[in-house]
């Protein structure tokens, strides 16, 4: 009997499952057989694996070769598999010794000469090895420093084929990889550098205090990028399981950033009008890939002149953004992304995108209307905070007395009613106002029934839905939390009913 074992790993979505790699050698016409599902990409690693065994100075055995994936069930897709299937092949044909190889966990694609090549989802796959008792990990030296983020688990970084089974002949031993110090993350572009927009500012204060969803209307020029961009500047960094989310997932995208493996700073991505439904909410050829949407997981995603995307993608994003998370169906299976997203949309008042009082804007009224009437429905009901930004002014640029906040002023207000939200809510698993279920937030935590006087007209004239009225209570709250009262009062309730009842400008 000529039969060796090894480990890999496969990812559904964000997830991580351990599979197992078994390799038969049987007396016969020389083939290879695989066995357990395995798709199109990994037929086409036996052919890698092939060629990396021999130009690394091997024999691929000349016998019926058999090779099992397990669990059967899951589909295994990816190049990740190639190290585990070539040390598996090598163990049964006894070059290398069974036993050091049947608890180890092989990730890395391999070239026809025999290097190690980098993979995506490698944080993931190392985060499910170790969930399931392995100790030991094989990984291309690119993925080592990302690798290395768990806990726990020994982490031997390989350039080659070669190396690692020199290792495993025990010639030459590769010893556990040190993650090496990592700069800190640049800061981000700073609210100094926004000039005027007072209203903006303290839209941006109050979406990052509260996490609430945030609509800019304006003229070109006036700002609406700059204040986007500087969102996540004011939101707490992430903590440790938050960092590792929100690496893992960068890790799936490739779109690790080199050198900075663990991601600490609450993302931000800014997908273009034109973009796919696949590049927003995920999907593509292959392995299915997280979107912009899921690349925001726990940040902002920016979605400029949002009257420009299709429909059908803000209707799509509706639900994943109630959910926190999407999923992705597919004939060969689905995958589930999480999606913790703060929103912010730009809007234009008009399609032609003339600065406001430019002679040049040719937009009938009706065009005017139709295009902002492309926001309108779900996704906006959705939006808590509606500004419009007036044109920056020449005065407002020439008037540099009282220079600006800076990000970091107003960060240390945010993180204070942050921590009285979080401390108001404890016991319930929520700790952001924008979180709380409608009847909780009528039930348990109630203002002062005069303060609400207001909100309450609008509802008698059905300005307001009652679904807006309980996002004007929490806009509300997040005021109250920023102001260090204990409950929002009528000046709460009236700022945060404006913001509302805002429409996107004429
Ligand atoms: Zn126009």
């Amino acid at each position: 009997m000529s039969l060796a074992r090894t480990w890999s790993v496969g990812l559904v979505g964000v997830q991580g499952a351990v599979v197992e790699v078994e390799v038969d050698l049987a007396a016969g016409v020389p083939t290879v057989v695989l066995v357990g599902l395995p798709d199109a990409v990994v037929r086409q690693s036996v052919d890698r694996v092939r060629a990396a065994v021999v130009n690394s100075g091997h024999e691929f055995p000349l016998r019926r070769v058999t090779i099992g994936l397990s669990p059967a069930a899951m589909p295994k897709q990816g190049s990740g598999f190639d190290l585990a299937l070539a040390v598996a092949v090598l163990a049964a044909a006894r070059v290398l010794p069974a036993a050091r190889v049947g608890d180890l966990v092989l990730l890395g694609e391999l070239g026809l000469d025999g290097s190690l090549r980098a993979v995506r989802g490698v944080l993931p796959a190392v985060l499910a090895a170790a969930a399931a008792g392995h100790r030991q990990v094989v990984v291309p030296l690119d993925n080592a420093d990302e690798a290395a983020l768990v806990q726990g688990v020994d982490v031997l970084a390989a350039g080659s084929l070669g190396e690692v089974v020199a290792h495993l002949a025990g010639r030459t031993p590769l010893s556990p990889h040190e993650r090496g110090a990592t700069d800190p993350a640049p800061p981000g572009p700073d609210l100094a550098d926004v000039v005027g927009q007072a209203a903006g500012r303290r839209a941006v204060e109050i979406a990052a205090a509260g996490g609430h969803h945030l609509l800019l209307s304006g003229p070109p020029g006036a700002g609406k990028t700059m204040l986007a961009e500087r969102l996540p500047g004011l939101l707490p960094p992430l903590d440790e399981r938050a960092a590792l989310e929100v690496t893992a997932i960068a890790s799936i995208a490739g779109t690790l950033p080199p050198g900075a493996p663990l991601v600490t700073r609450p993302p931000f991505e800014a997908p273009h009008h034109s973009a796919t439904m696949a590049a927003l909410v995920g999907g593509g050829s292959g392995q299915i890939r997280p979107g912009a949407l899921s690349r925001a997981h726990l940040g902002v995603l920016f979605m400029d002149e949002a009257p420009e995307f299709a429909r059908t993608v803000l209707d799509t994003m509706r639900q994943p953004l109630e959910r926190g998370q999407v999923t992705i169906h597919r004939a060969n299976g689905s995958a589930t992304f999480p999606c913790r997203t703060q929103l912010v949309l730009a809007a234009n008042p008009c399609p032609c995108a003339s600065a406001a009082g430019d002679t040049a804007c040719t937009c009938s009224p009706l065009e005017r209307r139709r295009y902002q009437s492309r926001l309108s429905g779900p996704l906006l009901d959705r939006i808590d905070l509606r500004v419009t930004l007036p044109p920056v002014t020449r005065a407002a640029w020439l008037d540099g007395t009282g220079s600006p906040e800076s990000t970091a002023a107003v960060a240390e207000r945010v993180l204070r009613a942050r921590a009285a939200a979080a401390e108001r809510m404890a016991g319930t698993g929520l700790s952001l106002n924008s979180e709380v279920p409608g009847r909780l937030l009528r039930e348990r935590w109630e203002p002062a029934r005069g303060s609400l006087a207001l909100a309450e007209r609008a509802l008698e004239r059905g300005s307001l839905s009652v679904r807006g009225f309980d996002r004007v209570l929490r806009v509300a709250w997040t005021l109250a939390d920023l102001a260090g009262l204990v409950v929002p009062g009528p000046d709460q309730v009236a700022e945060a009913l404006g913001m509302r009842l805002q429409r996107v400008a004429a």
